[in-house]
């Protein structure tokens, strides 16, 4: 099914001129378009051995003069004079099948729209990536899932619209390679780790935005309540959680893009406690934040692979358990990390160990439904194509 989502966008004044430009293209080319159509038309009619002017010819012909005649075309996105011709088109079809009246003129003011062809654009949460133009802001995130297919970006009064279309019944994804069952372990010093040892770092710049992440909240503690300095302490940190939250976000989407690739079961745990107690409420609120996020990521990414995400009670002491022999630690340091099983004498790298034990839960409750071993799954999701959730995004609030 074909579905279309019009989303209202907030361009900055220099993308909104931009836009002003493109659809101002799209315009010409449309006009173009059919001022040469009717001229091929009466030199036809005049001498049947020419062809029938029609839209693909003069796609052709238009690319063929733009580089010489009309070079402010090149300003902008290749397919705003393209899609425009293609409607043309697709206006005399339906004037020819008598289901419409002869394409007239466009014009500025009523006709200030432009499409985009599904390999001209991206979107990303609230962002749709423009050519020539770069990210444009969203007011909300696609809510379809599935293959996009174009967009058309207008203008209605004095605000800026987009409507993507998607295909909802074929997200056109390959099933995953089945590599079977993964547990993914989420930390701060790591992004992710996989049961298979894999770990995924992130980003290098989080890292150092972290620390100043520390900094400046040490900073805001130390100022006095209700001063301008504490206010001013406050955006600042408010602003680098945003853009901490942004960066961890798209390496989320990375992470979580490459394991629906892989794995036909992912196994999570419900809540990081690990995230709880290393760095206190900060870290807590980062490590939930990606925790949440990836999470969403990885449902709606596996169901579109026809794979599940299985997610592990919050109290299974994962980091505690020994993989290999079931043995379980009275208590493990933080800073432990690698240790030695007391029973079996396995080494453990902490973060494998506790992905390792994710997975085991989901292989073991799958063997035994009812049986002691399955108590530890709380909830399992199996693969249905949800609307893309809206995350919640809000920032924790800083005392
Ligand atoms: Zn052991």
């Amino acid at each position: 099914m074909f579905l279309a989502h019009r989303i209202r966008l907030d361009p900055n004044n220099v993308q909104a001129t931009h836009f002003a430009r493109a659809a101002g293209t799209a315009r010409f080319a449309y006009n173009w378009a059919l001022t040469e159509w009717e001229r091929q038309y009466e030199l036809c009619k005049a001498d049947p051995s020419l062809p029938k002017p029609n839209e693909a010819a003069l796609r052709r012909q238009l690319n063929g003069i733009k580089r010489e005649k009309f070079s402010w075309m090149l300003e902008v996105t290749k397919s705003a004079p393209q899609i425009a011709i293609m409607q043309l088109g697709r206006a005399f079809e339906n004037f020819f099948a008598k289901r419409a009246r002869y394409p007239t003129f466009r014009r500025k003011g009523r006709d200030d729209r432009f499409a985009l062809s599904n390999d001209q654009f991206r979107v990303e949460d609230r962002y749709i990536r423009v050519p020539k133009l770069g990210w444009v802001r969203m007011r909300e995130a696609l809510r379809l899932t599935g293959r996009i297919l174009s967009a058309s970006i207008s203008r209605s009064a004095s605000h800026w619209y987009v409507s993507i279309t998607v295909d909802t019944s074929d997200p056109s994804l390959p099933p995953t390679e089945n590599q079977g069952v993964v547990g993914v372990d989420l930390g701060i010093t790591a992004l992710a780790t996989l049961s298979t040892g894999e770990k995924f770092a992130g980003r290098k710049a989080l890292r150092i935005l972290l620390g100043r992440l520390r900094r400046l909240s040490r900073n805001l503690s130390r100022k006095d309540k209700g001063s301008c300095n504490r206010a001013k302490a406050k955006l600042k940190l408010a602003k680098l959680h945003v853009r901490i939250a942004n960066i961890r976000r798209d390496s989320l989407h990375q992470l979580s893009t490459r394991i629906t690739r892989r794995f036909h079961t992912i196994v999570i745990e419900d809540l990081n406690v690990k995230g709880m107690l290393t760095n206190g409420r900060l870290a807590r609120a980062i490590v939930d934040m990606g925790w949440t996020e990836l999470r969403r990521q990885l449902e709606y990414k596996s169901a579109w692979r026809s794979g599940q995400v299985v997610v592990a009670d919050r109290w299974h002491p994962s980091s505690k358990t020994c993989s290999s022999c079931r043995y379980k630690m009275e208590t493990l340091e933080l800073n432990m990390r690698h240790w030695t099983c007391p029973g079996c004498g396995a080494l453990h790298d902490r973060d494998v160990n506790a992905a390792i034990n994710l997975k085991n839960m989901a292989v073991s409750s799958t063997v035994s439904a009812c049986g002691g071993e399955g108590a530890g799954l709380v909830s399992k999701h199996e693969a249905k194509p949800s609307p893309m959730k809206q995350e919640s995004d809000s920032n924790p609030s800083y005392g």
